[in-house]
């Protein structure tokens, strides 16, 4: 009888979420209402103030927004390196709220790649260590870290570099290095910080280049950028102003290459 009853449950759960996965197949992440505010001493400053925002697996996003509106407020919640004070939050169909530090963790690990504007690679470490050091998180052992991080070096064309230390590295190819080790993890969204924030625009468009082909074979992008050139090469521009989200449009992509 008991037997019974668990099986009738998991019946249910099933076809539930069947049909939770068949609507929302599509869907990368779904924010509502987020809010997010600061302590200042005795007051707060109240950065998101209702945000809604719906992507869709594939896309390439750029928010866009000027120096201090919330952008990388608002990538550092979708990243999970911060939390909403208010709102909901679901990423690839699981509820992004009080997660332990350990399960949110699993989660960064597995659905998420982070680029930075100032690349935060280890010193210490040559390329190819760089690539590696997160698959050590994910348990993988030393041969199967090599092994995947020199096929990640190999793609953003830098296998022959892997030795290097990042000193040794121009701007260019420090961010395809830490693009290398952010899509090593195989994570099911790319977030960029203002990736091409401290390259000339050569190299900016060279790196935009490359995030347009991983967006081509399907990868799902977020790139803040105050720069308009930049954003006009994602598929979207989603634009923040005091707090909340002010435009958001599907635009014609500008390739990057013919910029060069
Ligand atoms: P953006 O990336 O658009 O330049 P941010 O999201 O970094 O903007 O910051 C938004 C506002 O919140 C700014 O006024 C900034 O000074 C403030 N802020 C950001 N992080 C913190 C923090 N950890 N503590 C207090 N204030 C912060
Ligand atoms: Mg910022």
């Amino acid at each position: 009888m008991i037997y019974f009853f668990e099986q009738n449950c998991n019946n249910i759960r099933h076809t539930s979420s069947y049909r939770y996965h068949k609507k929302n197949k599509k869907r990368m992440l779904k924010i509502q209402k987020l809010h997010k505010s600061y302590p200042i001493g005795d007051s707060s400053l109240h950065v998101l103030k209702g945000i809604d925002l719906s992507v869709e697996k594939g896309e390439m996003v750029a928010i866009m927004g000027s120096s201090g509106s919330g952008k990388s407020t608002l990538l550092n919640i979708i990243g999970m390196l911060d939390e909403a004070d208010e709102g909901n939050y679901i990423l690839d169909e699981v509820p992004i709220k009080n997660l332990t530090e350990k399960k949110a963790a699993v989660y960064r690990n597995k659905f998420l790649g982070f680029i930075f504007q100032s690349f935060n690679l280890i010193n210490y470490k040559n390329a190819l260590e760089n690539v590696a050091l997160p698959l050590y998180y994910q348990g993988l052992n030393r041969r199967k870290r090599q092994e995947k991080a020199k096929f990640h070096l190999q793609k953003v064309g830098l296998l022959d570099w892997a030795t290097h230390l990042p000193s040794e590295l121009s701007g260019g190819q420090k961010q395809r290095v830490a693009i290398a080790r952010a899509l090593a993890s195989e994570p099911k969204l790319l977030l960029a910080d203002e990736p091409t924030g401290a390259l000339d625009s050569n190299t900016s468009y060279d790196i935009m280049a490359f995030l347009q082909q991983l967006n081509d074979e399907g990868k799902t992008i977020l790139i803040v950028t105050h720069e308009k050139d930049i954003a006009a090469m994602c598929k979207r521009i989603v634009r923040l102003k005091d707090g909340i989200i002010l435009e958001d449009n599907f635009v014609k992509q500008v390739r990057a290459t013919t910029n060069v």
